[in-house]
C-alpha cells in the first residue's frame, strides 16, 4: 500500500484508491502496526487523509437472502470498516449486492438490516460507506439512481447515522447501465438527473472509467478515457461538474505503459485534465523502467500485488 502511494505522487495523482486485504478472499491477516504507522505517516506528509478511498471485497453479499453468507458478509465489511478507520482512509467503496433468490425489495431490506448492524457494531467510527452504482447486472442492485436514493433513505431510517453513508458513482457502470454519457449534453442530462434524483452532495467518490460496451449493455468492461463508447466529451460534463469539483476521482482503467514508454495514467489523466483549465502533468514522468515502479502502477488504483482484478472492471 505505501508503493501505491510512491506510485501516485509519481504519477502526480492526489489520491489513491486501496483493498486494505485481499479481495477475494474471505480470511485476512492483522495489518501491521509498523505499516500501518508508516501508512499514515505518509498520508500526513501528502496531505491526503481527507481524500483516499478503499474498494471493499468482491465477496461482500449484503443484500444475499442466504442467512450464512449474509453474516459472513457482515462481519468481513465489519473489519473492512475497521481497517480504514486504522489507516485514516475517510471511504470505503463496496457493491450494494445481488438479492439473488429473493426479491428486489427483500434485497433493499437486507442491507438496511446489515448496515444497522454495521453501524451498531462501530459506533464510535466515522468511516463513510459508500454504496456503488452497477451495470445492473443479473439480480445485482444499485444499477438506478433512484434504487440509490431508497437505499439511502432505509439506511438513514435504519442506522440514524445519514453522515456515514455516500455513493460512489462509475461513469463506465451509469453508461453501460443506460444512463448515456455519449456526449456533453447528454452527460450532463444524467449528473442532472443523479442530482435531481439522488443528490450530488451524497456522491462522495467517482470512477473515472470509458465503457468498452455500448451503452445500456449491462456489461462491465472498463476501457481508457475517450477510448470507449463514451468518448472524450461525455466526460466533461462529469468531471468538470463543479459539484464533484472536490471529490476524489479514481482511474480504475488498465495500467501499464504506453508505446513511447508515457504511464497510461498519465495519459488518461492528461485528457481528463484538459477539463479542467490546468494541465499539472503535461511533463513527461521520469524513471518509467524501474521494475518497482512498473508493479505498482498496475496497483495504483488498488493495493499492490491485488490490482488484477480492477484492471479490467
Ligand atoms: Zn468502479
Amino acid at each position: 500500500m505505501l508503493a501505491a502511494l510512491d506510485e501516485a505522487t509519481s504519477l502526480k495523482l492526489d489520491t489513491v484508491q486501496v483493498f486494505t486485504k485481499n479481495q477475494q478472499q474471505w480470511a485476512c491477516r492483522p495489518l501491521p502496526a509498523d505499516g500501518v504507522a508508516a501508512w499514515r505517516a505518509r498520508l500526513k506528509d501528502l496531505g491526503w487523509e481527507s481524500r483516499t478511498v478503499s474498494h471493499a471485497s468482491y465477496l461482500i453479499n449484503l443484500a444475499s437472502p442466504d442467512d450464512a453468507l449474509w453474516a459472513k458478509s457482515i462481519d468481513l465489511m465489519e473489519e473492512e470498516i475497521r481497517r480504514c478507520d486504522l489507516l485514516s482512509i475517510p471511504y470505503l467503496v463496496h457493491h450494494p449486492g445481488a438479492f439473488t433468490t429473493s426479491s428486489r425489495e427483500a434485497g433493499l431490506d437486507r442491507i438496511a438490516a446489515a448496515y444497522k448492524e454495521l453501524f451498531k457494531r462501530t459506533k464510535t467510527l466515522s468511516v463513510v460507506s459508500c454504496l456503488e452504482n452497477t451495470v445492473g447486472s443479473g439480480s445485482n442492485l444499485g444499477r438506478e439512481f433512484t434504487e440509490l436514493a431508497a437505499l439511502r433513505d432505509l439506511i438513514t431510517k435504519a442506522t440514524g447515522r445519514p453522515e456515514r453513508f455516500g455513493v460512489c458513482f462509475d461513469t463506465c457502470h451509469a453508461h453501460a447501465g443506460g444512463y448515456d454519457l455519449s456526449s456533453l449534453d447528454k452527460s450532463r442530462a444524467v449528473m442532472a438527473q443523479l442530482d435531481a434524483e439522488l443528490g450530488l452532495s451524497w456522491v462522495k467518490v467517482v470512477h473515472v472509467n470509458d465503457s468498452k460496451a455500448a451503452a445500456g449493455s449491462r456489461r462491465d468492461l472498463h476501457e481508457h478515457i475517450g477510448e470507449g463508447t463514451i468518448g472524450l466529451p461525455g466526460f466533461e460534463g462529469v468531471v468538470g461538474h463543479p459539484a464533484l469539483r472536490g471529490v476524489p476521482k479514481i482511474l480504475e482503467t488498465p495500467k501499464g505503459e504506453g508505446t513511447d514508454g508515457t504511464p497510461l495514467d498519465t495519459a488518461n489523466l492528461r485528457r481528463l485534465y484538459s477539463f479542467l483549465g490546468s494541465t499539472p502533468i503535461n511533463q513527461p514522468v521520469t524513471g518509467t523502467k524501474s521494475p518497482s515502479r512498473r508493479a505498482s502502477t498496475r496497483a495504483r488504483t488498488p493495493a499492490p500485488t491485488r490490482a488484477r482484478g480492477r484492471a479490467t472492471r
